[in-house]
């Protein structure tokens, strides 16, 4: 299947999103946000993006359901930030009105399963990044039967291969990977790093350090024999950059023994970077089962490659554990 209108549909989606999050962005964010500890900006953009996907898709794909991070509660407690949430979702879908933007958001509340078809959302992957002008992703997926079919990364803060910034990665299952530049015409294909020599590799991980194990990661490169320094960088961007060669290894070592990833964390970035060639598995060389409900339940932590490498990072992962 070529997926041809639902690819559409999410572009559409996933752009508009991006252009409500750098609206956002450049209106409120000011360099004291963070340290005031205000995440309103955040939460409007959040919330706003969720709102702009899930009403684009309800158009094209009335009969699907949506799974999304955001549910409407803090919305519907904080009047203020629901009538800036709403402007902002007006300059992109003039007839939405406050109950549409919250009925929007609360359509995203499927609990996920193997039967079926649905959508898979990350309206702000990264909102730390977000929040401190790094880099973040609007993340969209859609499943069927569990297995994720279709791809899309909205990255605003991400330098295009062609050194504009913000692009797009989509990725269809048998269709390749494809990156655009926002607000360009057009998309090229891209393709994972021909790396087979560790030593000649990189790796991206988190910024943040309660998100995976850098330590870990360290000792990883260290037995794989890799001396490049590692490539940090917030969200998704990670398989995009995977995606596109910019680096060869993301990893993803758990902080903690109880920590499930949930699935729009990984859905679109996973086949973004599947299409391009690569390969991504847990920690322990394990396919991602998308099909367990909102979180990973059978999987822990994340290894993503070009393919090449997968098995070497895979055996250093074993070397290391216990250590
Ligand atoms: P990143 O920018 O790659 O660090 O990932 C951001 C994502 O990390 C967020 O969307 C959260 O869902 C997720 N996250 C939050 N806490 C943890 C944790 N303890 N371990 C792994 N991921 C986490
Ligand atoms: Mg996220």
């Amino acid at each position: 299947m070529s997926y041809r209108a639902e690819l559409a549909a999410a572009l559409d989606a996933v752009s508009r999103a991006a252009r409500l999050c750098r609206n956002v962005q450049s209106e409120l964010v000011d360099a004291s946000t963070l340290e005031k500890k205000d995440r309103s900006p955040v939460t409007v953009a959040d919330f706003g993006a969720q709102a702009v996907v899930s009403s684009v898709l309800q158009e094209a794909f009335p009969n699907d359901p949506m799974v999304g991070e955001e549910s409407s509660e803090e919305l519907r407690a904080q009047p203020n930030l629901l009538d800036v949430t709403a402007k902002h979702v007006n300059s992109e879908l003039p007839d939405a009105d406050e109950a549409a933007v919250l009925s929007a958001i609360d359509r995203c509340s499927d609990q996920g399963g193997a039967n079926g078809r649905r959508w898979v959302l990350d309206p702000i992957d990264g909102t730390k990044g977000y929040l401190r002008r790094g880099q973040y992703a609007i993340a969209l997926a859609m499943l069927e039967d569990g297995v994720v079919k279709l791809g899309v990364l909205g990255c605003p803060s991400l330098e295009s291969s062609s050194g504009d910034e913000g692009c797009l990665f989509f990725a269809t299952r048998g269709g390749g990977t494809h990156e655009h530049t926002l607000g360009r015409d057009g998309s090229t294909a891209v393709a994972v790093a021909t790396t087979s020599d560790p030593a000649e590799a990189n790796f991206c991980e988190s910024v943040e350090s309660g998100h995976s194990n850098h330590a870990r990661h360290e000792r990883i490169a260290e037995v794989l024999g890799i001396t490049r320094e590692s490539y940090r960088i917030d969200s998704q961007c990670k398989y995009a950059a995977v995606s596109r060669g910019q680096a060869s290894i993301y990893l993803r070592l758990p902080t903690s023994a109880t920590y499930q990833e949930k699935i729009w964390d990984h859905a679109a970035g996973s086949i973004v970077v599947e299409e391009a060639g690569g390969k991504v598995t847990d920690i322990e060389g394990r396919d991602l089962d998308f099909s367990l409900g909102r979180t990973l339940l059978r999987n822990r932590g994340i290894i993503a490659t070009n393919g090449l490498l997968h098995d070497r990072v895979i055996d250093a992962v074993r070397t290391t554990s216990g250590s």
